[in-house]
């Protein structure tokens, strides 16, 4: 027999809460290995002690680890073995060390506990908050870490006998689930009226499928905060939730119980089904079919996609189980079912999502005609994360908080974002944690929601930061927080230019080092020289960066008031293109201001922003003059495009000046001249994406560059990169796109953080 060996393995990742320990434990005993596994604040440790082959044997194992877990690294050391241990492999308590292991992000329900939830004979039928170690909640209930019961919000829950023993069962499913729960020990739901008082409600799910079917609006707790539920099929009710929200015309999602439901409505193709039915669950954005938008009115209007997603909490099923008529197994699930519910995040007024009782009873009185809550709190807000099939909207539930690998390690920074869909981020190492969405800081709720997201982060991560970045721009709320943090833990404050921080997102995730051209499309940021960027082409070589090129600048009559109304900017365009005169024909004697601003140059800022460009053209073609909310005019012009399908591009309509102006005017004079709305819509995309990738080559040539980074708000519209991305990949790019994070305001913090790490002070 061959010499017995013992050999250390420490695993880091994400390997806490996921079921690792009993994995570790199975492929041990099942080889007859000796020794232990533990978790500490790094990761988990392992010592095992057998012959060398099945040492081998399991180590090889050990790299196809649970649903959940992810490994990031794994180190073998030899030991000297123990010839005394003769006990069998165990599982011994956590080890302590400084914490550096990381919390999984929220998952939906598992196939073994959906199967347990629809058997009537099983002791957790219908029970809303089954899951098991491959499931369930677990960032939305950590306080701290280590990763244990007493530090979840299931503290207060003590766990019955049969809890307790497959907690306790290394053998079970549920072997260490922390949130483990049943009927008799677990948390329950509860149905309070329209004015927040209990009901004694009987069967919550039955009065909450009833009410929804009968056209109410129902707020229902979720993983990570509350949502405003309807039926999507009927029209009043819909157009009741628009009205009480105050929500003219943003688009809402739609939950439906399974693919096949939604096949009727929009198209999915393999990379949406996979997304769709991915543990994370988020909400996909699917191009409508032609008769979806009249069949289901008031859900995206004029949009060419509709955000979808599928069930991830028991409770979810449970609604549309109900409404199926409780079929018993899961066979049902392979059908299409009938019912579409509205699932918007109950954040009203844009304010940050409501995750407490209490704030529910406050904030969505009046809103909500009932509410389905329960005694399992919510610790951190997290929203609904949103996709294309590439491309982040959002980046929040199931993807928070697990880390952005950055190409090397750094100090530690904590970065703020900007303004609009504001997320913060943390680094350690070569690790970036971004924070939930958070929303916009026009409100003071959520600038303390950004208070909260860096408390929480710091805390569950127990980061201290050595640097502090932020946003160039002086008055944002984030830049005075940052300040503030600077200033209270004596660390540097980095103010990083707003479209270098969306570039270096994109550098960050890729592992780009080297000097690349990086092409910033975006709404509006502060530029280096003080003016409003947003149309920039950059040369950007880590913490430094050069503007090569901006877009024609457009006048901004009325300063940001013009980002709500397209129709100052085609006024604009107009008086720039010398045709002042047919300002007032188009638009009538409101436009008599806005034309002598423009004349006497009154209030009326420049902008190389991209985003207003977008806007320009959807006025001049006459498609949107006033935006409801911020994109409206341009996500319109996209869907008018898709819907037109492919155009030529006119490659007279722009210039490429020798100062580096990529000049446009020439395109949004023929747009105004009568064109039909979705043959403009679909050449001003044709063109512009022609424009920016001569402007690209031209750059590439001078620069002798060949690799270029796409980042800013614009970049989420579909039909722009993929032309873009084809044009550039024809002439030897190669193109890079935010994947990990998103391209708009959400993923500053990310670039900020990277840009601050690598800064020499
Ligand atoms: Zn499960
Ligand atoms: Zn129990
Ligand atoms: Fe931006």
């Amino acid at each position: 027999m061959a010499a017995l060996q013992r050999r250390a393995i420490r695993i880091r990742g994400q390997v806490q809460g996921v079921g690792f320990r009993p994995f570790v434990y199975r492929l041990a005993t099942q080889r007859g290995l000796s020794g232990f596994v533990r978790n500490d604040g790094a990761g988990v440790e392992i010592e095992a002690q057998g012959s060398p082959s099945a040492l081998d044997d399991f180590l090889q194992a050990l790299r196809q680890p649970p649903a959940l877990a992810r490994i990031d690294a794994l180190s073998v050391s030899e030991r000297v073995p123990d010839p005394n241990v003769a006990e069998p492999f165990a599982i011994v308590a956590s080890g302590g060390g400084a914490t550096t292991a990381e919390i999984t992000p929220d998952s939906a329900i598992c196939p073994s506990c959906l199967a347990e939830l629809l058997d009537p004979r099983d002791r957790r039928y219908r029970y809303p908050f089954i899951n098991c170690t491959d499931c369930g909640p677990r960032y939305t209930i950590t306080a701290a870490l280590p990763y244990d019961r007493p530090n979840t919000s299931m503290a207060g829950f003590a766990l019955c006998p049969d809890c307790a023993r497959e907690y306790r069962d290394p053998g079970d499913r549920r072997f260490h689930a922390q949130p483990n729960a049943c009927p008799i020990c677990g948390p329950h739901l509860d149905f309070r009226d329209a004015v927040a008082r209990p009901l004694a409600a009987g069967d919550v799910i039955a009065l909450a499928s009833e009410r929804l079917l009968q056209g109410e609006i129902l707020a229902i707790k979720g993983l990570g905060g509350f949502h405003l539920v309807c039926d999507a099929r009927n029209s009043a009710a819909v157009a009741r939730l628009r009205l009480r929200k105050r929500r003219d015309a943003k688009p809402f999602a739609v939950m439906a119980a399974n693919v096949p439901s939604l096949l009727a409505w929009v198209e999915v193709g393999e990379a949406e089904r996979r997304l769709l039915e991915s543990p994370q669950r988020p909400i996909v954005l699917l191009r409508q079919r032609p008769e979806t938008e009249r069949r289901l009115p008031g859900l995206a209007p004029g949009l060419a996609h509709l955000g979808l997603m599928l069930p991830y909490t028991p409770l979810h099923y449970l609604l549309f189980h109900e409404a199926a008529g409780r079929p018993a197994g899961v066979a049902w699930l392979e059908q299409p079912q009938p019912l579409l519910l509205v699932m918007t995040s109950a954040n009203p007024g844009g304010e940050p999502l409501v995750i407490g009782e209490a704030e529910a009873a406050r904030r969505l009185v009046g809103i909500a005609d009932g509410f389905v809550g329960h005694d399992r709190a919510i610790l951190a807000r997290c929203d609904d994360s949103v996709l294309t099939e590439s491309v982040f909207l959002r980046r929040a539930r199931g993807y928070t908080p697990q880390a952005i690998r950055l190409p090397c390690a750094g100090p530690s920074v904590l970065a703020l974002g900007g303004f609009l869909k504001t997320t913060v981020c943390l680094t350690r190492d070569d690790r970036a944690y971004l924070s939930p969405h958070i929303g916009s800081l026009d409100n003071a709720e959520t600038c303390r929601a950004l208070e909260e997201a860096v408390e929480h982060l710091q805390h569950i991560l127990r980061i201290a930061p050595e640097r502090i970045a932020c946003d160039l721009h002086p008055d944002f709320p984030s830049g005075r927080l940052a300040a503030r943090y600077a200033a209270e833990q004596d660390v540097p404050c980095i103010a990083v230019q707003h479209h270098h921080a969306h570039i270096a997102a994109v550098a960050a995730e890729h592992g780009l080092c080297e000097p690349v051209l990086g092409l910033a499309l975006d709404g509006v940021g502060l530029g280096a020289d003080g003016g409003i960027w947003g149309g920039e082409l950059l040369k950007v070589d880590g913490a430094r960066f050069e503007r090569l090129g901006h877009l024609r600048p457009l006048p901004l009559p009325g300063g940001d008031r013009a980002a709500r109304e397209p129709w100052r900017l085609a006024a604009a365009v107009l008086h720039e293109l010398g045709r002042a005169d047919d300002i007032g024909r188009r638009f009538g004697a409101k436009a008599d201001l806005i034309r002598q601003m423009l004349e006497r140059r009154i209030k009326t800022p420049a902008t190389s922003s991209a985003g207003r460009l977008f806007d320009a053209a959807a006025a001049l073609l006459g498609v949107r003059a006033s935006s409801d909310y911020e994109g409206q005019a341009a996500m319109e012009l996209e869907a008018l495009a898709h819907r037109h399908g492919p155009a030529t591009p006119l490659a007279d309509a722009f210039h490429l000046r020798d100062d580096g102006i990529l000049d446009l005017f020439p395109l949004l004079a023929w747009l105004s001249e009568g064109v039909a709305k979705a043959v403009g819509a679909a050449c001003f995309h044709a063109t512009l994406a022609l424009a920016l990738s001569a402007w690209l080559d031209r750059a590439g040539e001078t620069s002798g560059i060949r690799k270029v980074a796409l980042g800013g708000g614009c970049f989420l519209n579909r039909l722009l990169t993929a032309q873009l991305r084809t044009h550039l990949e024809q002439t030897g790019w190669q193109v890079f796109t935010a994947r990990q994070a998103p391209p708009n305001d959400g993923g500053l913090s990310l670039g900020q953080a990277w840009i601050a790490m690598q800064i020499k002070i």
